[in-house]
């Protein structure tokens, strides 16, 4: 068997509230291997963005074990997190996150920032993950001059630019139209097609439907065994 790209087990994570512990993951295992497109799905406040954070290295959970890749993230240091994001992970959020006073290209630069590429091989980079999502002729434009569905598209560029082990998306669709919500959703099926690892958050079924498998939270924990 293939080593999974992402091995976490018994997570166990509570935020401290004025008087007690509030417990928002209760021993979470979750194991996906490489090429697979993931969705978790969840009423809100179950924890799906939690546990996101946890496997994006944003977060750390109180307890349980958490390998990306074979590393042990959770013995890694904060500089050490950093790198790892920078290095294995892509982040779409639902509010595309962009920078306004930045152009598109501009935007999918973000992630070489602390890199030590060559300039020319960034630049390549970044024009192909902006045309791979069909947004050439916008390269030097602002997100402002952009409709949602285009800045989400900026946002997914951003992700796949650096070539990360896993994308990871938080209700990527959640501030779009049911129109732009179809054509993101086709262009994650594309990038799972070409054999990238996504694992994708939604509250909405018709959504999880494009990911190869899926999984429900409810309070913490997930109802059916993920995988
Ligand atoms: P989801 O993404 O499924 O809507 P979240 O993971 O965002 O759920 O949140 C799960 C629970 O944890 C919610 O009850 C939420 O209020 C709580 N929570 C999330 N972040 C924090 C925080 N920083 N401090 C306190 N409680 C939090
Ligand atoms: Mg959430």
């Amino acid at each position: 068997m293939n080593l999974p790209v992402v091995d976490v087990s018994g997570i166990v994570k509570s935020y401290q509230m004025e008087t007690h512990q509030v417990p928002v993951l209760r021993a979470v295992d979750l194991r996906l291997e490489s090429g697979t497109f993931f969705a978790v799905m969840g009423a809100s406040g179950s924890g799906k963005s939690t546990l996101l954070n946890i496997i994006g290295c944003l977060d750390r959970p109180d307890s349980g074990s958490y390998r990306l890749d074979g590393i042990d993230v959770l013995r890694s240091s904060d500089n050490e997190l950093s790198r790892l994001r920078s290095r294995y992970l892509g982040f779409v959020f639902q509010t595309f996150n962009l920078i306004s006073t930045l152009t598109v290209k501009e935007n999918v630069e973000l992630p070489f920032l602390y890199r030590t590429e060559h300039r020319d091989d960034i630049s390549q980079r970044v024009d192909a993950a902006i045309a791979q999502v069909g947004l050439s002729e916008r390269a030097n434009h602002r997100p402002f001059e952009l409709s949602g569905g285009e800045m989400q598209r900026v946002a997914i560029a951003r992700a796949l630019a650096t070539d990360p082990k896993l994308i990871l998306a938080d209700e990527p669709t959640g501030n779009l139209d049911s129109q732009m919500s179809r054509e993101i959703m086709e262009l994650f099926k594309r990038l799972h097609a070409q054999g990238r690892t996504i694992i994708l958050v939604t509250h909405d079924p018709q959504i999880a439907a494009y990911a190869d498998a899926c999984a429900t939270m409810h309070d913490g924990r997930f109802i059916h065994d993920a995988l």
